[in-house]
């Protein structure tokens, strides 16, 4: 790990100004002593640090106004790197990125989750040994894992507090197991949040804004970012759209509630609705019995962007489902945009987009106050996963979320054998 020495100034302004100078992309100390209310001899001092650090440049020198033309700073983006990794019922998707949020490295593999975490987590740890090999970059530079999934969760203690998909993983400590089988710092987050806030990181948001995030893998998550500060409520199992009652008659979730969106509108909702069509089945080749229904639900997809009737049908119902939701986020906490990430809006994400912002620009409660944009994610599939990436860096260098569960022993990866089914 790269160590920092004592510097004279405090962490958390250390951190205001590099996340200044990330949005900013490049900026004079002149522009910060502004931005920030601190004096230019602070701002000086701080810059020189970073600059010390390695973590910014100077990058030439701005135009002149009236005297000598101002030096300006950015971001090193070699400087540290992070990876994602996001852990699905289906799929595990890894990322190693910069500290730009670019990602430089990417794998994904199939049936981690469907697994005991004592089998399941060895194999990550395998493929991130294998990843970080393969981008390339100095391990030293690597700050740490952000682990994401879904909730509910123990967030401070690194800990899935849901039986899905298996018991074993109810209660287990999947950061801390991480963090020893790697040697690196693991942090556990929820993969909604994460997309949302590597929106943020990736500079495509107005950071001052009031966002949402919809994720759609095979559950359905929200994440609300404000002014660049995750909305967490009491426990960071917050924004949780999946899960909220859409019939107060409808069945029983998993969750304990009754009628969540997830069951109406969720990628195994579509697949269901999609086998009980009639004909339509035999003609999309769907397997009734198929496990991964990320699959069926992509041919679903892929045949109502062709513009197949009843599966433009499932696909547009699903979309008014979400739409609701999105109403619903929008009227809670008055946002100026929402994005749409994760891999179930891969295929057929443009109607989804249109069908939300119709639903939306029609329904929501501020409507005449501003506009609510509705927008895919720039990360796309990988959005919780970068976002994962992201979260570690927070962490560590803006002190934003600092969660981070350092090893408590030395890595036992050597033994890790990589795993079968990679994509
Ligand atoms: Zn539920």
């Amino acid at each position: 790990m790269v160590t920092s020495p004592t510097w004279a100034v405090r962490p958390k302004t250390r951190g205001v100004v590099l996340d200044l100078i990330r949005a900013a992309r490049v900026i004079s100390r002149v522009e910060l002593a502004a931005a920030t209310g601190l004096t230019a001899p602070t701002i000086s001092e701080v810059v020189r640090e970073l600059i010390a650090d390695g973590l910014v440049l100077e990058a030439g020198r701005g135009a002149s106004t009236g005297g000598k033309p101002p030096v300006l700073v950015q971001l090193n983006p070699a400087a540290r790197y992070s990876v994602g990794v996001q852990l699905e019922r289906n799929t595990c998707v890894i990322v190693v990125v910069d500290l730009a949020g670019q990602p430089l490295a990417r794998t994904s593999f199939r049936g981690a989750a469907s697994m005991p975490p004592d089998q399941a987590l060895p194999l990550v740890a395998a493929q991130v040994n294998t990843l970080l090999a393969a981008a390339g970059v100095d391990r030293e530079k690597v700050l740490g894992v952000g682990l994401v999934s879904y909730g509910p969760q123990a967030r401070d203690a690194g800990v899935l507090l849901t039986p899905q998909p298996t018991e074993a993983w109810l209660g287990y400590p999947v950061a801390q197991r991480l963090a020893e089988r790697l040697g690196l710092p693991v942090l556990l987050d929820n993969d909604a949040t994460a997309a949302a806030v590597g929106e943020y990181w990736l500079g495509t948001v107005d950071p001052r804004g009031t966002y949402g995030c919809i994720y759609m893998a095979t559950g359905i998550g929200g994440g609300v970012v404000v002014a660049g500060e995750v909305y967490r409520g009491s426990s960071s199992n917050s924004v949780e759209i999946g899960h909220i009652s859409i019939d107060v008659n409808g069945d029983e979730c998993t969750c304990g509630n009754v009628g969540c969106l997830e069951n109406y509108a969720g990628p195994s909702a579509v697949v269901r609705q999609a086998l009980a069509t009639p004909g339509l089945a035999q003609q999309l080749a769907l397997d009734p019995a198929a496990q991964d229904f990320l699959t069926e639900f992509a041919r679903i997809a892929a045949a109502a962007n062709a513009g197949d009737p009843d599966a433009r049908g499932l696909i547009e119902r699903s979309a008014r489902y979400l739409g609701c939701a999105a109403v619903t986020m929008t009227s809670l906490f008055d946002l100026d945009m929402i994005v749409l990430a994760g891999p179930s809006f891969a295929v057929a994400g443009s109607i989804y987009q249109a069908r939300i912002q119709d639903e939306v620009d029609r329904r929501t409660f501020a409507r005449q106050a501003h506009p609510v944009r509705v927008v895919p994610s720039v990360s796309g599939s990988d959005a919780a996963a970068i976002g994962g990436a992201v979260l570690v860096f927070r962490s560590e260098l803006t002190h934003a979320s600092p969660l981070l569960v350092a090893p408590a022993d030395t890595p036992s990866g050597a033994e890790d054998q990589p795993p079968v089914d990679t994509t």
